[in-house]
């Protein structure tokens, strides 16, 4: 059975006086049992700290942490039964990859034959069974990592906390890993609370990604929620990369969409609520991503003009630099194109159009 994670009104300053610093700011949020939720920002916005206050290491300044009702908050880091991993593989030097995975077990005191079984089963897990009696210095660092996390799963923990896990990992091996780390946590059923500040990671792992800024979760939801629909320009331009495009609210098309108005032109925007939410001439933020602009002949219908100024040329994707609107000097937008077209690509600066599609364009609050 997975355990439930509720975080109620949690607080943690540091210091006093003119040095006190918030860093982590009455976050109430639950982690539900078997997820894979990831804390996810900017450095320094708090994700270590409320993650090191879920295990037991930092004590709350206020508020309560409960597993499945149970209120954990002054219950020691060795009696919540939590696995760690850490982003220094922090494995015994002298001590070989076995001996390292059956510590947790022998400090519990279980009985050899139980904990040699729950040894070789988690070093397995990792794919790490053929290594047993190796030191650590004479694996690879994702190797390590490895039997660091057979070291937390081997005492069946009921929430695995991972803080940064593949940073000290080459790019290809960080890919592999990704996908192994997710299939593990979900096998087990293990309730995991992930801190990391690559967004490619959140996205390709997490069920639901929780993304901070100044010790207060900004936004909570599925890696594809937050990608689509944003609800402030921090989050938009946090995950991922984006326009942001000024205009004013001109009048309603039908019941879920908008006309705007660019400094370039007419916009059709799609809307999830109801359209009297917005008035007219009200000022907006649009959020267009580069990829959900399509780069079409000059002057098509529906279309933004723009002016290609230049591009970079990467395989099997273009990345545009795009001046909107006729001005001189209009706004410049990031557009890519995947599998680019060779008129896309010369070197001489020419007139475009730009389509996109009503439900790409996201609205946000001014200033969000
Ligand atoms: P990073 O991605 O850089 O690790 P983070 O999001 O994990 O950042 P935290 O380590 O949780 O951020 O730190 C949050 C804030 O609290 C920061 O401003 C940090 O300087 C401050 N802080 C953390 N630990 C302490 C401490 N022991 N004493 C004083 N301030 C601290």
């Amino acid at each position: 059975m997975s355990t439930r994670i509720q975080l109620t009104g949690i607080t943690k300053t540091f210091g006093s006086g003119s040095a006190k610093a918030t860093a982590v700011d009455h976050i109430t949020t639950a982690i539900e049992p078997g997820e894979l939720f990831f804390l996810l920002g900017p450095s320094g916005c708090g994700k270590t700290t409320l993650l090191r206050m879920i295990a037991g290491f930092i004590e709350p300044t206020s508020g309560t942490i409960a597993f499945d009702n149970k209120d954990v908050t002054n219950t020691p880091p060795n009696k919540r039964n939590t696995g760690m991993v850490f982003q220094s593989y922090a494995l015994w030097p002298h001590m070989t990859v076995e001996q390292n995975v059956a510590f947790g077990l022998n400090v519990r005191k279980t009985p050899a034959a139980a904990r040699d079984r729950a040894v070789r089963e988690a070093l397995e897990a990792v794919q790490m069974g053929e290594y047993a009696k190796r030191k650590p210095n004479q694996l690879s660092g994702g190797q390590q990592q490895r039997v660091a996390l057979a070291r937390a799963l081997v005492i069946r923990p009921d929430v695995l906390l991972l803080d940064e896990p593949l940073s000290n990992l080459d790019a290809k091996l960080r890919t592999d890993l990704r996908s192994e780390i997710r299939k593990i946590c979900k096998s087990a059923g293990l309730t995991t609370v992930y801190v990391t500040h690559d967004q490619k990671e959140a996205l390709s792992m997490a069920d639901r990604i929780a993304i901070m800024k100044g010790g207060q979760i900004q936004q909570i939801g599925t890696p594809q929620d937050l990608y689509r629909n944003p609800q402030s320009q921090f989050v938009a331009s946090f995950l991922g990369e984006t326009n942001f495009v000024e205009a004013k609210v001109l009048e309603p098309d039908g019941v879920n969409r908008l006309t705007l108005e660019t400094a370039a032109g007419k916009v059709l925007a799609s809307i999830a609520g109801d359209t009297a939410a917005y008035s007219k001439g009200q000022r907006v933020m649009c959020s267009i991503r580069p990829e959900s602009i399509k780069l079409v002949e000059a002057a098509a219908t529906g279309t933004l003009p723009g002016k290609r100024l230049e591009s970079v040329y990467l395989g099997e994707i273009a990345q545009h630099q795009v001046r909107l609107g006729e001005q001189t000097m209009g706004q410049v937008l990031a557009v890519s194109e995947l599998n680019p077209t060779a008129e896309h690509l010369s070197t001489s600066t020419t007139q475009v159009g730009m389509r996109i599609d009503p439900c790409d364009i996201v609205i946000l609050p001014m200033g969000s």
